[in-house]
């Protein structure tokens, strides 16, 4: 109880110390008040906005609750309540505040100081975490927080400011928008809840301005309209083909993030089929763009997006490193097969092949360590499908990576690359007991060892004499 005292006098002291954010001037919703909104916000009360609070997380609210409590400004922001107004349960919650990191991280006792430049807090409640950001200002100020390349790209975006600055750094103006889970009232600085009903998404601002400043919103663009069937505003998809290469220029790491979030979010379909019309598929996955264009290898990257949204709407889990796999797999058959043909032995080309695709990749895209890994163990795996003699499939079983393995080898049946003969088979041997593993071993005609070639006898050279 003390200490929460404490707690509450020493946040209110802080508040004395701490920036002075000038406050938006609020306007309530009434019909004819709707224009320049960004100038200021509209209020959305709840009978109006029609908020279902079931769909809140209790964590979120607490967060909101204990900094109102301790004098500071606190909203629930961003995608979280563009969910809310779609009457989707959010699947995380990020709250934004007036007060600075180090005066949130005071507030809650199980919370942490996140980020070196962009700091952000951690609050935890039991398995949740909730992200709390103070509001961001303008990246068009001349300090040294704010950096832009030539490209019009931001580097450093790191200024504190007020509620309605926040607003107007934000993307689209779904995602501009505020809720106070006190008042109930939704905050609209951009006119995202007309947006949103309306089923469009816009970005704010001048389009062309803000993909330089940022290409990864070209992506978040066709990811959360392919999400939330919002038809993308005409004025932010038209410039996005001419601006597609500026993805050149975004580190690898963050374009992995975003790929992840692209294809396993339940909308893998939908986002390659949107990233293909925008072509923002070339520069992304540079050897996406060949596979794409070829029937099998079409047929076959559909049937992986397929399979992984249909395990993320059942709640399966779904492993990164198997996707990639899938996704560059018709890359590597090719460069097997030229591998083989300068002469080399099938599974030394294989080697090759998967070092020489994944090199290419990774100067685009870094796919982390632990995914790559998994992704090769995949690949290496397949020709011993093959190889259906002596010990070796029963070996094969055991492997740690088989069921990943085994799952993409049915991919490549149902794709047509190899004999769906061959997919039957290991799902009547793995669901065999060891003895009629054996019988079905016997019943396979004796060439099924691709790698096993009858052996020339060497002539033995004449003696010197
Ligand atoms: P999702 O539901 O997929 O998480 P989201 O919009 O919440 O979508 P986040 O990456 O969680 O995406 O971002 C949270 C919020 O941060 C966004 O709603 C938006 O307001 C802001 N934001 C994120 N990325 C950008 C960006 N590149 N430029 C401007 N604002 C951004
Ligand atoms: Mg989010």
């Amino acid at each position: 109880m003390i200490k929460k005292l404490l707690q509450r006098v020493f946040s209110k002291k802080d508040k004395s110390a701490k920036h002075e954010p000038t406050k938006p001037h609020v306007r309530s919703n009434k019909g004819a008040d709707k224009k320049s909104a960004n100038q200021s916000a509209q209020r959305i009360p709840s009978k109006t906005n029609r908020i279902d609070r079931r769909l809140l997380s209790n964590a979120a609210i607490k967060t909101t609750d204990g900094l109102q409590r301790a004098g500071f400004e606190a909203y629930i922001v961003g995608g979280a309540v563009r969910d809310l107004l779609l009457k989707k349960r959010p699947k995380d919650f990020d709250i934004a505040t007036d007060a600075t990191p180090e005066q949130v991280n005071r507030v809650f006792r199980r919370s942490r100081i996140i980020g070196r430049r962009f700091r952000l807090v951690h609050v935890m409640f039991g398995d949740e975490t909730i992200e709390v950001s103070t509001f961001r200002g303008s990246h068009l100020g001349e300090g040294d927080d704010n950096q832009v390349a030539d490209s019009g790209r931001i580097l450093r975006d790191n200024v504190f400011g007020n509620q309605e600055e926040d607003a107007v750094r934000r993307d689209f103006t779904a995602n501009a928008l505020y809720y106070d889970p006190t008042t109930e009232d939704v905050l609209d600085f951009h006119n995202g809840v007309a947006d949103i009903q309306a089923g469009v998404l816009k970005m704010i601002g001048d389009p062309v301005t803000r993909y330089r400043e940022d290409p990864v919103r070209m992506l978040r663009a066709v990811r959360l309209s392919a999400k939330l069937g919002l038809k993308i505003d005409s004025a932010t998809e038209s410039p996005i083909p001419k601006l597609a290469e500026l993805l050149n220029d975004v580190p690898p790491s963050r374009l992995f993030d975003e790929m992840l979030k692209l294809f396993l979010s339940g909308h893998a379909i939908e986002s390659a089929v949107q990233l293909r019309k925008h072509g923002l598929h070339h520069g992304l996955l540079p050897l996406l763009d060949v596979v794409l264009e070829q029937p099998i290898g079409a047929k076959f990257v559909n049937l992986a997006l397929k399979n992984t949204d249909a395990r993320v709407l059942a709640e399966k889990p779904v492993s990164p490193g198997f996707l990639f796999a899938t996704l560059l797999w018709h890359e590597v058959l090719v460069a097997w097969q030229r591998y083989q043909k300068q002469g080399n032995r099938p599974i030394p080309a294989l080697h090759m092949a998967m070092t020489e695709v994944s090199d290419i990749q990774a100067e685009k895209l870094a796919i982390h360590k632990r995914y790559s890994t998994t992704m090769k163990e995949i690949w290496g795996l397949q020709p011993r499908f093959e190889m259906r003699v002596g010990k070796r499939p029963f070996g094969l079983l055991e492997h740690p990576r088989y069921r990943a393995a085994y799952d993409f080898l049915l991919l490549r049946c149902e794709s047509g690359e190899v004999p769906m003969e061959l997919g039957e088979w290991w799902t009547k041997f793995a669901d065999e007991n060891p003895e009629q593993r054996l019988t079905l071993l016997k019943s396979l005609p004796s060439s099924n060892n691709p790698e096993h070639k009858p052996r020339r006898r060497r002539r033995r050279k004449p003696a010197a004499q």
